[in-house]
């Protein structure tokens, strides 16, 4: 079964019972037992309940993976995964890394003895020399936020395998429909089902995928006793949105691609980052690991005035922190994701006053294009 297919029809999308169309919500905290001498598959919510297992088993069948566990945020989706490390682990991340993981490690972690070293994660070899004897497990997001550098999965898989540790990739950004990071051999595949599997900016989710049994386990136990769970009206709409991701993420990176072109050959555009560009450094990794350069792009503007200029103009894209949703997003790191980033260090990163981040829905590209170059148009200030 090919994907489209699998988003409609390779999980419980239906209800045996009944044969309604969409999967039920059972909107119970608790399940009358058959007897009180015997378990059964379903006894509270917190533990188990069919909505969401039917989300999780949707998810689990596209990321080609055998387990899914859902979660109320994707940073409760990320904290259950990391904080199955133990006190005197370390591990190994990304420096471009999404800034509520960073904080989870700096402010959090830290304080359970669980330590990290962060790397260019576009260097191999910068991944291998951080691994210490106590080192557990390698954490990557590819393509990273919001400059979309991209990371060697399958290279970072091997050093993995070769000091037996656990690697764990947040594939937010592509989307089970565009990168697989199960079949290249990653151990746990991280969501946050806010962006592109929901799709609608109208639900906050996470999602966990594995196909290591002990590793579901522990996720499982996690989702059990920290309580995260996602709840069962949520999980209904995100399967809701699950059904459309494959015809969303095509016109999305359709758009994108267009988009990117045009802004690279743009007057008043001084960079633009989409490993969808045969000029982004890492194109031919991205192209070997994923099948789309995806629906996320940002680009470099003069300063910030011109960034100012440039957005008061633009008409369709809505101003807005998150990404993924149906409707254009754009994003200014410097006053939204990175805010908090001193400036020395936000530079340092590449994430100037000048750089902007587009989301691109799925509106008729045309009229994206048309909107996006009337705005560039009023910026006055010419980079090439
Ligand atoms: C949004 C996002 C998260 C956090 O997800 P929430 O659902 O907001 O908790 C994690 N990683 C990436 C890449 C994201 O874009």
């Amino acid at each position: 079964m090919k994907d489209k297919t699998k988003l409609i029809h390779g999980y419980h999308a239906f209800d045996e019972e009944t044969g309604a169309s969409s999967f039920p919500i059972y909107q119970c905290s608790t399940f009358k037992q058959a007897s009180i001498k015997d378990g059964q598959a379903y006894t509270y919510s917190r533990f188990g309940n069919p909505t969401r297992t039917a989300l999780e088993e949707a998810v689990a069948a596209l990321e080609t993976g055998k387990y899914g566990t859902a979660f109320a945020s994707g940073m409760g989706a990320i904290s259950a995964v990391l904080l199955s490390f133990n006190q005197g682990d370390h591990l190994v991340m990304c420096k471009s890394i999404y800034g509520g993981t960073f904080q989870l490690v700096n402010e959090v972690m830290n304080r359970f003895g669980i330590e990290v070293t962060f790397v260019d994660e576009t260097n191999l070899s910068e991944w291998e020399h951080a691994i210490r004897p106590n080192t557990r497990g390698l954490y990557l997001e590819t393509p990273s936020n919001p400059l979309l550098s991209v990371t060697d999965i399958a290279g970072v898989v091997a050093i993995a395998k070769e000091h037996h540790l656990v690697t764990m990739i947040d594939n937010t950004f592509m989307t089970p429909q565009f990168q697989k990071p199960l079949a290249l051999g990653v151990d746990v595949v991280i969501h946050s089902a806010t962006k592109f599997i929901n799709g609608h900016s109208d639900v906050v989710a996470g999602l966990v995928i594995t196909n290591d049994e002990e590793w579901h386990k522990q996720i499982k136990l996690q989702q059990k006793v920290l309580g995260g769970i996602l709840g069962v009206e949520d999980c209904w709409l995100t399967m809701r949105g699950l059904k459309t991701m494959g015809l969303r993420m095509e016109q999305s990176a359709r758009s994108a691609e267009k988009i990117s072109q045009m802004l690279e050959d743009h007057p008043v555009v001084k960079k633009v980052h989409y490993p969808g560009l045969p000029s982004h450094p890492e194109y031919d990794i991205h192209k070997r690991q994923a099948t789309s350069g995806g629906a996320v792009l940002s680009f470099e503007l003069a300063s910030q005035e011109a960034v100012y200029t440039f957005s008061d103009a633009l008409q369709i894209p809505i101003a807005a922190v998150s990404l993924g949703g149906v409707e254009s997003i754009l994003s200014y790191p410097v006053t939204m994701s990175h805010a908090c980033v001193p400036k020395e260090e936000r530079e340092k990163q590449g994430i100037t006053e000048g750089l902007l981040r587009l989301s691109v829905g799925i509106e008729d590209t045309e009229d994206l294009i048309a909107d996006l170059e009337q705005a560039l148009a009023k910026v006055r200030i010419t980079v090439k």
